[in-house]
């Protein structure tokens, strides 16, 4: 549910009609100076002619301007397509700098300081976290945060959420519920018109932007792989760690076997115009990108679409190494990552409307069993829905 840019209605008409005008008006303009050109051409033959009779000029001046008049006219078509050309790209110059120098809505408070989160994960290749003897940090809570995108439709009604350190939140909900808004929020992608969202205790609109999103890595449904080489889509996640440590992340996130048996290997191009990679192969290569990240936390959309057993297997390994030790913000999808989180928050349409344990939550009944029946597949029974017996559910 990121933001998508809504195209108003009739736009599209609008420009095809742009189109057909500009294309009539070429048309029409082409034979018109064609026929003023040959036009000019006739009169300027039959006066020069008369000219010449009637001995007012000679031949030789009278060929001398034919022929100079004859050599112009083609520079001056040029011309005249030159600017048709130009103010197009000045129109289209136009809308660039209006995108560039559109001023961003959320940006660095005058005093903002760098956020320093302690902890991270025990992953590879873990160089710029600082991680080890210090307490861990990564503590991110929601005090009764209220937000909207648009006026007149809250999106979130005074939602509190805490996620200790080191812990996972899971957030489920129908759709609609606010679960993205919840990520959106926390990588201030908006901010919160009422109520505040801390990290370690700091309200993330006294920090650097950059220092807030270096804390965090994002793994979202659709993984967007670059056309290039995978090491470099695998670096996207940390551009200077060691090629070790990217064949680190890439071997925690069980992607290093199918890379290794590519034809080029990590030289293997991806992407749009270059090898199709498989859902689940995707997924692992985003999360050996966040493995690499290193971040201390991890905002996670779970994917929806279903994967053969053996590829869910090999995804739900590298998330379980991906998480461990991170604080973990998932939207749920599977009943094994709710099953195994520290603590669910119940949303619905944009409350919180319970929270707690897999476990306290079924025998409370309610939304959670509801959507626990609706939602999660396979239609097992719910009260066996132990960590293992769920995984091996799906196999
Ligand atoms: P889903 O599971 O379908 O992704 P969700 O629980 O993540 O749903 P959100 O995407 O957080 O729900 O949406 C919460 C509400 O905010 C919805 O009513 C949605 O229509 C609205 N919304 C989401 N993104 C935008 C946006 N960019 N502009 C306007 N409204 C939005």
């Amino acid at each position: 549910a990121f933001e998508v840019r809504r195209v108003h209605p009739g736009e599209f008409e609008r420009i095809y009609d742009l189109h057909f005008k500009a294309g009539r008006t070429r048309s029409r303009s082409y034979p018109i100076m064609e026929s003023l050109a040959g036009a000019a051409i006739a009169f300027v033959l039959g006066w020069g002619g008369y000219q010449v009779m009637q001995g007012g000029t000679t031949v030789g001046q009278f060929m001398t301007f034919f022929v100079a008049m004859a050599a112009s006219y083609h520079p001056l078509r040029s011309l005249a397509n030159l600017n048709a050309g130009l103010q197009h790209g000045l129109a289209a110059a136009e809308r660039v700098f209006e995108t560039i120098d559109a001023q961003p809505t959320i940006a660095n408070t005058p005093n903002a300081g760098p956020l320093t989160v302690t902890g991270g994960g025990s992953a590879p290749g873990g160089g710029s976290a600082p991680g080890g003897g210090s307490a861990p940090g990564g503590h991110v809570a929601f005090n009764d945060v209220r937000f909207s995108y648009v006026p007149d439709k809250t999106a979130l009604h005074g939602v509190s959420i805490d996620a200790p350190p080191g812990k996972t939140v899971a957030l489920v909900g129908p759709s609609g519920a606010g679960k993205s808004t919840v990520l959106n929020l926390i990588l201030r992608f908006y901010d919160a018109q009422q109520g505040d969202v801390t990290i370690d205790g700091r309200n993330i609109r006294d920090v650097t932007l950059k220092s807030l999103r270096d804390a965090i890595a994002l793994v979202s449904q659709e993984v967007t792989l670059f056309n290039d080489t995978i090491r470099a889509n695998i670096l996207y996640g940390r551009p200077d760690a060691r090629e070790e440590e990217m064949i680190e992340a890439a071997e925690a996130a069980a992607a290093h076997s199918f890379i290794a048996q590519l034809p080029d290997g990590y030289d293997t191009i991806v992407g749009e115009r270059g090898l199709r990679l498989s859902g689940g192969q995707r997924q692992r290569l985003a999360i050996a990108r966040a493995m690499l990240r290193n971040a201390p936390i991890l905002l996670l959309d779970e994917a929806t679409s279903a994967l053969d057993s053996e590829a869910e297997r090999q995804v739900q390994d590298a998330l379980r190494r991906l998480m461990a030790g991170r604080t973990t913000l998932v939207i749920a999808h599977r009943l094994s990552t709710v099953a195994n989180a520290d603590v669910i928050y119940v949303l619905d349409r944009g409350h919180v409307v319970d929270s707690g344990t897999h476990h306290e939550l079924l025998s409370r009944g309610g939304v959670y069993a509801r959507l626990c029946q609706m939602q999660f597949e396979d239609g097992m029974s719910l009260g066996e829905a132990e960590p293992a017996a769920a995984v091996s559910a799906r196999g």
